[in-house]
């Protein structure tokens, strides 16, 4: 390319994306958006918030002109996602922040198997979901409803940075950590074939999920998914 040179700054949040330096000057061709540019360098779109040059905000389709000043800012947090309620579709690589996204009540789609990114794309379209993912091409495909990077490989910290992010409405034990359907009270008779003696037993506090009639009880890892609830609730309760 031997177009026009533009000045172009990242925002620090976006380093993990850009593999040089987040100030420097690009050579364009003359006739791609910005946003491309901006995809170009490895920036997702779904990571940056804006784009200003000289001063002003300008849409992914500018096309940017010789001497430019591009600043490239980073999604707002929180960051609101218009036009349907916020709920999410997630990758194959992130089935246990699925489960605990669910067990905090939030809509949460998930896949065990790899379905591939046009069908995960087509699904995000078709539902109106978020797509989080921490795969950069899947992110960089038109069809999609919405998206977001998650940022770590650790489950604990991707619910913060969900939570943080989205800011989603928590109601925690009303869905299928496994399925993902809403739950509703169940008494111990209707559960009965799926609790083992000494369940049957210890427990009386039962709910079933509508949809798959997982039965769930206050069982041995109750304690740890306690924590997870009331961890989320006091940081991101609204
Ligand atoms: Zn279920």
């Amino acid at each position: 390319m031997n177009g026009p040179e533009i000045h172009v700054e990242f925002a620090p949040e976006l380093a993990l994306f850009v593999q040089r330096a987040l100030r420097r000057t690009l050579v364009t061709d003359g006739v791609s958006s910005l946003g491309h540019v901006v995809e170009s360098a490895g920036v997702p779109l779904t990571e940056v918030g804006a784009l200003w040059v000289d001063g002003r905000e300008v849409p992914t389709s500018y096309v940017p002109s010789a001497g430019d000043r591009v600043e490239v800012r980073p999604v707002e947090r929180p960051q609101r996602v218009p036009g349907a309620p916020l709920r999410f579709l997630l990758d194959v690589h992130l089935g246990t922040l699925a489960r605990r996204l669910r067990l905090l009540g939030v809509d949460t789609a998930y896949e065990s198997t790899d379905i591939g990114d046009p069908a995960l794309a087509a699904r995000s379209a078709a539902e109106q979901r978020v797509m989080l993912s921490r795969d950069r091409g899947l992110l960089r495909r038109r069809e999609l409803w919405a998206g977001a990077f998650v940022y770590s490989t650790r489950p604990e910290e991707q619910l913060q940075d969900v939570l943080d992010r989205f800011r989603p409405d928590l109601r925690p034990w009303t869905r299928c950590t496994a399925c993902n359907g809403l739950l509703k009270e169940a008494t111990k008779d209707e559960v009965a074939d799926q609790l083992e003696g000494g369940t049957q037993r210890s427990y009386d506090v039962f709910a079933q999920c509508t949809q798959c009639g997982r039965a769930y009880w206050k069982g041995a890892h109750h304690e740890q998914l306690v924590a997870i609830v009331e961890r989320a609730l006091t940081d991101y309760a609204s």
